[in-house]
């Protein structure tokens, strides 16, 4: 059988050439901003989310690690943050079989971009996240006793993740991200970034040309408060 496509070194397609083992160190900005969507995020399986029950078995009490680098879904942000699609998600887990289903915690740690909702500088960052959730099997007392969409479900000898993390980390996205806790914003007047103009940085200043006139001119009509009064009675 002749093969569909012959391997002639040096005739890649660029794209099947992407880096696959681009070290966890790796600027993060990079994947980010060019886009990449490394083939090899497709083809981690259909349902790189999904968990297989096998290994952890119903016995009460027994225990699975869980390790994963998974890419983000699209659509995980809210207004001005989010996970930007692909990046990547860590997932440390520690799956446990317990009477009712499966108890799922542990930490996710996933990049976010965004822009700050003071000065709309660009903001990266990362976000560390706690999670703990319970999966119940289906016929258990907790699916029966909880509504449809308030219980996580093991399906079949399954479960599916991406929900679960989706959820936390869109929950845990700042509605008002800042680029620090400081950020002064941007001035009303020129619209520029107050923390990157001198302290003093004002428009009281008259300009220049209006200089001299206003040197024949009263400072202010408060100053010459008598007049005022006199007008009242
Ligand atoms: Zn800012
Ligand atoms: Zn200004």
């Amino acid at each position: 059988m002749p093969a569909a496509s012959p391997h002639r070194p040096g005739a890649a397609p660029s794209d099947a050439r992407r880096p696959r083992g681009v070290p966890s160190g790796a600027r993060r900005s990079d994947s980010a901003a060019s886009g990449a969507r490394p083939a090899g995020a497709r083809r981690a399986g259909p349902h790189p989310w999904v968990v297989e029950l096998r290994e952890l078995g119903r016995c009460a009490g027994s225990m699975q690690q869980l390790e994963r680098t998974l890419p983000a879904p699209p659509g995980w942000g809210v207004e001005l943050i989010g996970v930007p699609e692909g990046g990547e998600v860590r997932l440390d887990l520690r799956l446990e079989s317990v009477m009712e289903g499966v108890l799922v915690s542990g930490e996710v740690d996933v990049p976010v971009t965004g822009s700050c909702a003071r000065c709309l500088d660009a903001i990266e960052d990362s976000l560390v996240l706690d999670v703990q959730e319970l999966f119940a099997y289906e016929g258990s007392t907790t699916e029966a006793t909880s509504e449809e969409d308030e219980v996580r479900l093991v399906e079949g000898e399954r479960i599916d993740l991406e929900p679960m993390v989706r959820d936390a980390v869109v929950l845990a996205l700042p509605l008002a991200p800042l680029c620090t806790d400081e950020c002064a914003g941007l001035c009303a007047d020129c619209g520029q970034r107050l923390d990157d103009l001198p302290p003093d940085h004002s428009h009281d200043q008259l300009d220049p040309r209006w200089a001299g006139l206003a040197a024949r001119v009263p400072p202010s009509p408060d100053a010459s408060g008598g007049d005022n009064r006199s007008e009242e009675n």
